[in-house]
């Protein structure tokens, strides 16, 4: 199973659709190694992800887990402001970077603060110096107004940077509480959808081009289990074989609600990996969607809080996930074509090869 470890709650940027880390308490680790290991070694083939706020403002606690706990894939998630300070020694144990990263320079300041664009991949190429060469991913968070197409093959073209680009769509701008605070969400949706349909256009074009897929993760998820025929399930696992270990030892289900009680499902002191599976599920209206065996229901937050939501939040979101399936639908013939004449399975649709934080759907 996927453990999200939050190592502190703090963090250095102050993000637009964050605002710098939780308010809520502790904010520290309060657990003991020990207890960390015991919990751990009841699963037989863990994952740990190191989340915070922002995990490399605690780099020592890390190090001791990563020296502690071995035989174990390691996935980190960070803003990036700190990757430089990591050695060679640890870098080489992660099998996926996520770095928190929205777009162009003007995009991604705009979001994270003044700066952050260039410093992040200056980090990233100094720990591609050092040798890191395993799998770079970078995190959008999409805001409203975003160029979807723009801004993803912007970070997909930069030389030597990301292997793969992932991205959510900042669900604050489907909040009752923002609702009029921005107007035209409802035209964005459709200009995002449009700029995703040119995206895919141009997505298959590079695969009939170049035989390889580029490394777009919506894409590749979805266009994987549709090609295998492979029913999805909550594709990111919130709460199936995905939880967050929270700085006080008690487990959430998601990494993001960990403040609302539906996900707040178990503890390390008192709960067996095996005992948390299923404790809580997306519902309606996703169960009786007819998408729902691809969607998979998308996101196990917003669906226990669409309470939350403005009164057409969850057809607008929904209408994007509907949209994406449906150009991965229209586009898998040519995928399967491709398949045939390369006699071949295309090298990069089989990705990711475990659940390293991507959570598929937008
Ligand atoms: S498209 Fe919307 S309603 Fe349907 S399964 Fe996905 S999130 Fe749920
Ligand atoms: S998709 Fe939703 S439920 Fe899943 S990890 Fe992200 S915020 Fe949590």
């Amino acid at each position: 199973m996927h453990y999200h470890i939050i190592l502190t709650k703090e963090c250095n940027l102050k993000c637009n659709y964050c605002g710098g880390g939780s308010d809520t308490h502790p904010r520290e680790i309060q657990y003991s190694l020990d207890d960390l290991k015991k919990f751990i070694s009841q699963d037989k083939d863990p994952i740990l992800e190191f989340y915070g706020g922002e995990p490399l403002l605690r780099i020592d606690a890390m190090k001791n887990i990563m020296d502690s706990i071995t035989d174990v894939k390691f996935v980190i998630q960070t803003n990036g402001m700190n990757l430089h300070k990591l050695e060679s020694k640890y870098l080489e144990k992660f099998s996926s970077i996520l770095v928190s990263i929205d777009g162009t320079k003007d995009v991604t300041d705009k979001a994270r603060g003044d700066g952050v664009y260039e410093r992040t991949l200056q980090n990233i190429k100094i720990i591609r110096q050092k040798g890191f060469r395993g799998d770079i991913v970078a995190r959008m968070t999409v805001a409203q107004g975003t160029d979807i197409r723009e801004n993803v093959m912007h970070l997909i073209n930069l030389e030597d940077c990301f292997d793969h680009v992932h991205w959510q769509l900042d669900f604050e701008m489907f909040w009752e509480a923002w609702e009029h605070t921005v107007a035209g969400l409802p035209e964005w949706i459709d200009s995002y959808n449009s700029g995703i349909s040119s995206l895919v256009d141009w997505w298959i074009s590079e695969m009939k081009r170049t035989g390889q897929v580029k490394g777009i993760v919506p894409f590749i998820g979805i266009m994987n289990s549709l090609l295998r025929g492979s029913p999805a399930r909550l594709r990111c696992g919130s709460g199936i074989d995905f939880f967050t270990i929270m700085p006080d030892g008690r487990i959430s289900a998601c990494p993001v609600s960990i403040d609302f009680d539906f996900s707040v499902i178990g503890s390390i002191y008192e709960d067996a990996p095996s005992k948390l599976v299923e404790r809580t599920n997306v519902g309606e209206p996703c169960t009786s969607c007819d998408v729902f065996s691809i969607c998979g229901g998308r996101c196990l937050f917003v669906n226990r809080s669409r309470y939350l939501l403005r009164e057409d939040g969850y057809t607008m979101i929904c209408k994007t996930v509907k949209h994406l399936i449906l150009e991965m639908q229209k586009a898998m013939p040519q995928v399967w074509e491709l398949i045939d004449i390369g006699g071949l399975y295309l090298v990069g649709l089989d990705y990711p090869g475990f659940n390293n934080g991507c959570e598929i759907i937008p």
